[in-house]
């Protein structure tokens, strides 16, 4: 099998062409950075707009790349949720209209299912294992046991892990897309001079909290340059190395306890987060404890993709999933909520 997978739920718009034995013959990822720049954050008028100029030129592009024509490919996979609304629409528009032109198969793949099965895509792991989801956006423990059947163990209650680094990042003065800053900062700090919080880790489960670790670092910082009227560069390190710890040792708890209530032979991460040295090193950490492999997937496809929707279409179609033009782009679409897309469905 051959599919085309097309993604714009976010602020990337992306199409690739895949096989069912994980060939990545095409991934063509165009973002959109700069059009929201000067906004502070994600526009969505402006993404569905781009979503909308760029999908087909992404689609000719990776069929090009791949050398395979429409009438060459099994299927078509679009994320048809969760995400926002006005680009998901313009995907699953196209998709359907690239359907219902070619008769080819059409699925609606979960935007997050694509993210949690990229280990398979990417190293083959098998079913069932426990999936650290850690972005920008999202950060949730899944156990995967099949293409449609996941069970959300816990997840943040607040921010995701990407979001406090980038808002850390701002509160110090450092460039966005904060994450990797903060870690080439914390590289040249003492991670034990500022005591930071590690918040719920007190009480039981795996559900996590971030947006308190960010307010420590603003109280920090605020005291830091009442004392001595600003912050010098180690401080600043100091700080970064000291979040960092903080969020390693959430991370590191909680997937131990998730290791622990859902046993696995295998703990995968993805996400943009999971690009953090630090952090894959704890885990790797707990995964050893618990005796199960680590797989972390290379960055291009821990971050928004489509060959991962491609990938999540052929398993779905594989067992069975078709979806028709009655398909719906779903603003919210929670994972363990196994059903396809169907019409007035979306919530
Ligand atoms: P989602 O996929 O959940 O909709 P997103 O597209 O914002 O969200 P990703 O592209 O997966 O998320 O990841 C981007 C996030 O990863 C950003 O918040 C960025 O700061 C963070 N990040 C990237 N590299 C690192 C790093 N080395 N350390 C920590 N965070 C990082
Ligand atoms: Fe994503």
């Amino acid at each position: 099998l051959t599919f085309l997978g097309i993604e714009s739920s976010c602020d990337d718009t992306a199409a690739a062409v895949v096989r069912e034995d994980g060939t990545i013959l095409a991934s063509v990822v165009a973002g959109q950075t700069e059009l929201h720049a000067d906004f502070g954050g994600v526009v969505p008028e402006i993404a569905a707009r781009a979503h909308a100029e760029k999908l087909d030129i992404c689609v000719e592009q990776a069929l090009a790349e791949a050398g395979v024509a429409l009438t060459d490919l099994d299927g078509i996979a679009v994320t048809a949720g969760p995400g926002l609304i006005g680009g998901v629409l313009a995907g699953v528009m196209l998709a359907k209209g690239l359907s219902a032109g070619t008769g080819l198969p059409l699925v609606g793949v979960n935007h997050l299912a694509g993210h949690a099965l990229t280990p398979r895509l990417t190293d083959g792991v098998e079913y069932p294992y426990l999936m650290l989801l850690v972005s920008g956006g999202h950060c949730q423990f899944l156990s995967v046991k099949g293409p449609e059947d996941f069970t959300r163990l816990g997840g943040t209650i607040d921010d995701a892990p990407g979001e406090a680094f980038d808002k850390v990042a701002k509160l110090l003065g450092l460039p966005q897309p904060g994450g990797p800053f903060v870690e080439a900062a914390a590289s040249r700090g003492n991670p034990k001079r500022f005591a930071l919080p590690r918040p719920l880790l007190d009480r039981p489960g795996c559900d996590m909290s971030f947006s308190g670790l960010k307010t420590a670092v603003l109280r920090q910082r605020d005291q830091l340059t009442e004392a001595q009227g600003g912050l010098h560069e180690q401080d600043r390190d100091d700080i970064c190395a000291g979040f960092q710890a903080a969020v390693a040792d959430v991370l590191a708890e909680k997937t131990r306890r998730a290791l622990a209530a859902s046993p696995a032979p295998t703990l995968a991460v993805a996400g943009g987060v999971a690009a953090n040295q630090t952090l894959r090193t704890a885990l790797q950490a707990v995964a050893a404890e618990a005796g199960a492999a680590f797989v972390a997937p290379p960055l291009r496809l821990c971050t928004d993709n489509a060959a991962m929707i491609a990938w999540a279409g052929i398993e779905a179609y594989q067992s069975g999933h078709r979806d028709g033009m009655d398909m719906v782009a779903r603003p919210r679409w929670p994972l363990d909520q196994k059903s396809a897309p169907m019409l007035g469905a979306g919530k």
